[in-house]
């Protein structure tokens, strides 16, 4: 076998995520552009590979992962459009989420600020279809370039997308970039761009737990019949509410939301997450699913 590349680092510490559980990679590499990536890709051949952006979805198991884990943190560039230009902006898949939207509203750029308040890398938004209430990131994609886990580079127009909710169907390729078609709004109209920004934090702040660490709704909002329902009020009515597992237990402030302290582990989360669809399944026949995405080694169970 061919010595690892100098970016590599082997068996890491613990990878960070909003969580703040788990283990490590057992390979972790931080390319800082498309050709590094693609060569760690070629000289990794046959490894599984996973890809980390912000770990603001992800449920690392304690005994950590398999293989490359890559993280984008250091392909983060934003490109902002000049005035004169059609409101696009280029960002790469590293790019930070909050810190682009702030950019936007700055700058008159309407479109991505309905998703304040939600923490991502660009590349993690759009896998995932990041949205909530006041809308979701396919709204403004326009193109995802992207790179495939054989290291071919391929560019997807929106409409080549089967964009749902939560979903991309692009979760076997690996972002590097994306871009937004924005709206430019008039200056006279710019306050209101910011005090609409400032309403959704607002909102969000009053409804989850903000300041708490955790992974978001941890299970997705149910399609029952032709309703899709809110995981949240079925978890909350089947009593959930602070129902607890070691360091881990359901929000008091949303129910679709497990939250942890210092010692927690990702057991105590996968045993919490467990109790709860079984008590929705006994109390309202729904079955629950994942929305957090969880990482473990081949051979650890991963949540029932
Ligand atoms: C406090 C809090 C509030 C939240 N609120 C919301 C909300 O309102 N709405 C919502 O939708 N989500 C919410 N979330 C969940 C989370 O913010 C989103 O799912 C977000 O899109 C995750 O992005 P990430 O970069 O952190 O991805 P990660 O968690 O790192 O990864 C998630 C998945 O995306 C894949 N991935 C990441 N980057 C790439 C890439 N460049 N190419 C290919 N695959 C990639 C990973 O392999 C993994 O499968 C919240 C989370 C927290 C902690």
């Amino acid at each position: 076998m061919s010595p690892l590349a100098p970016n590599i680092i082997e068996r890491s510490a613990p990878i960070e995520t909003w969580f703040g559980v788990g283990g490590g990679a057992d390979l972790l590499a931080r390319p800082h552009n498309e050709t590094e990536l693609r060569d760690l890709l070629r000289e990794q051949a046959g490894a599984s590979v996973q890809i980390l952006g912000d770990g603001a979805n992800l449920l690392i198991h304690d005994s950590g992962v398999d293989g490359l884990t890559i993280s984008l943190e250091e392909m983060n560039a934003v490109h902002f459009p000049e005035d004169d230009e059609a409101p696009i902006v280029t960002a790469q898949g590293g790019a930070g989420l909050p810190k682009l939207i702030l950019g936007c509203v700055q700058r008159g750029l309407a479109g991505v600020e309905t998703l304040a308040g939600i923490p991502a890398t660009l590349g993690g938004a759009v896998v995932m279809n990041a949205g909530g209430a006041f809308g979701q990131i396919a709204d403004t994609v326009r193109r995802v370039h992207a790179i495939t886990r054989s290291g071919q580079k391929i560019t997807l127009a929106r409409r080549e997308i089967d964009f749902n909710y939560r979903r991309s169907g692009l979760n076997d390729l690996i972002i590097t970039g994306v871009e937004l078609q924005l709206e430019r709004v008039e200056p006279g109209d710019q306050p209101e761009l910011r005090e609409s920004l400032k309403r959704i934090m607002a909102y969000k702040k009053n409804s989850q737990p903000m300041g708490e660490r955790s992974a978001g709704c941890v299970f997705k909002n149910p399609t029952v019949g032709a309703e899709r329902l809110g995981a949240g009020k079925l978890i909350d009515e089947a009593g959930c509410k602070g129902l607890a597992v070691g360091r881990a237990s359901v929000s008091h402030v949303h129910a679709n939301f497990v939250v942890t302290t210092p010692d927690a582990t990702a057991q105590d989360i996968i045993e919490l997450m467990a109790r709860v669809r079984d008590r929705v399944e006994a109390h309202h026949g729904v079955t629950l699913e994942p929305e957090v995405v969880i990482w473990s080694r081949a051979g650890v169970g991963a949540a029932r």
